[in-house]
């Protein structure tokens, strides 16, 4: 699954909203074992389609896609200097697609903040620096094995440079994501792997007051949620629940629009599969060919991948399901050159 990791400052929310991640209402139903690891939350990202595909085929049970929340605690100013991000730490936080970072909006004084006022933009260019320091320390230990590596062999001097151009742009405070990179060069950055190369998405840890502003950060819009309320919902069930959202005039939960909007960030869409058994969504990327899609279920499937049984989403819903697409000839037969089309409805035919 997508894997986010949830960092910021201590003491703005983080524990109180994965903790509602972790709750029942919000896990994924699906993945019982997500709550043996205590660090790990799977939440299913909502999607009104697999309800109507579902209509169609009456199936057993339905599959939505999911994203994967993983707690990154031990994020502290001055933590890369002192005794140093932990090993640990570094190790979630490189295994992970994207950073989740939460930042305090919410007033309330009787949380006391750590550094005695709130801001978000401090408090997140603390995050940035601390961040960026960790990545100028891997540099500094990467760079000197490149350099022997580039006297030894010439192909190895573009590793090199990107190296040492990220050094220098790192050291001006910037992040490496926004440095501007051939693709060529993105893929040797990507071997360095920075913590600062991910894609970064805000939540905005705000009072039930303030949902529904549009906070800022860095230029990047962030995502209202109030980790309190969240927290409350985990609680209830899903009548209780959609009546306590539409009392704050909310459609879905904060960690809904939450793992919605990480599918966003990181160019993703879903396909789906619908038989009797189940209707399940499933994650790719956009741009992605047929057979890597096929590739998303089994590994076998893109392997011996022959054809692509494609029906659109509209068509599927509108004709009826399969049999009706088939007989308005709606049903494709698509190739390995096939870009998959959020929400096709795929069928994958394959050698063994
Ligand atoms: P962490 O250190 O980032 O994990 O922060 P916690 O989740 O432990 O929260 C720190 C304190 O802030 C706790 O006392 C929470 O109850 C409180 N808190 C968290 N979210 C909110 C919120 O949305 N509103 C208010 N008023 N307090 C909150």
């Amino acid at each position: 699954a997508l894997s986010i990791g949830i960092v910021g400052l201590p003491n703005v929310g983080k524990s109180t909203l994965f903790t509602a991640l972790t709750k029942k209402g919000g896990l994924a139903a699906n993945y019982p074992f997500a709550t043996i690891d205590p660090n790990v939350g799977i939440v299913d990202v909502p999607d009104e389609r697999i309800d109507e595909l579902a209509k169609m085929v009456n199936p057993e049970k339905l599959v939505p896609a999911t994203v994967e929340f993983v707690d990154i605690a031990g994020l502290v100013k001055g933590a890369n200097a002192g005794e140093g991000l932990g090993n640990q730490f570094l190790a979630n936080i490189r295994n992970c697609d994207a950073i989740c970072e939460v930042v305090r909006f919410f007033k309330d004084p009787d949380v006391i903040h750590v550094d005695g006022r709130v801001d978000p933009t401090a408090d997140a260019d603390t995050i940035q620096t601390e961040l960026i320091l960790a990545d100028l320390g891997s540099l500094e230990r990467s760079i000197p094995k490149l350099e022997k590596e580039a006297k030894r062999d010439k192909d190895q001097k573009p590793r090199l440079d990107i190296a040492k151009r990220l050094q220098d742009w790192l050291n001006e405070g910037n992040r490496a994501a926004t440095l501007d990179m051939t693709d060529d060069e993105r893929a040797a950055a990507h071997d360095l792997f920075l913590l600062t190369m991910k894609p970064i998405l805000y939540v905005a840890n705000c009072d039930e007051d303030q949902l529904h502003d549009e906070p800022v950060i860095d230029g990047q819009k962030a995502i209202p949620i109030c980790a309190e309320v969240e927290a409350e919902l985990s609680e209830l069930d899903a009548e209780e629940a959609a009546e306590y959202l539409e009392s704050l005039g909310l459609e879905h939960s904060g960690l809904e629009t939450l793992a919605r909007a990480a599918y966003r960030l990181l160019g993703l869409q879903s396909f789906f599969t619908a038989g009797p058994k189940e209707v399940r969504a499933w994650t790719v990327r956009i741009g992605a060919k047929a057979p890597e899609a096929a590739g998303v279920i089994h590994s076998d499937f893109e392997r011996g991948f022959i054809k692509a049984e494609t029906i659109g989403y509209d068509d599927y819903v509108t004709l009826g399901g399969e049999q009706g697409a088939r007989e308005a000839g709606r049903l494709r037969m698509e190739g390995k050159d096939y870009v998959v089309q959020d929400g096709d409805v795929m069928v994958f035919r394959f050698n063994v």
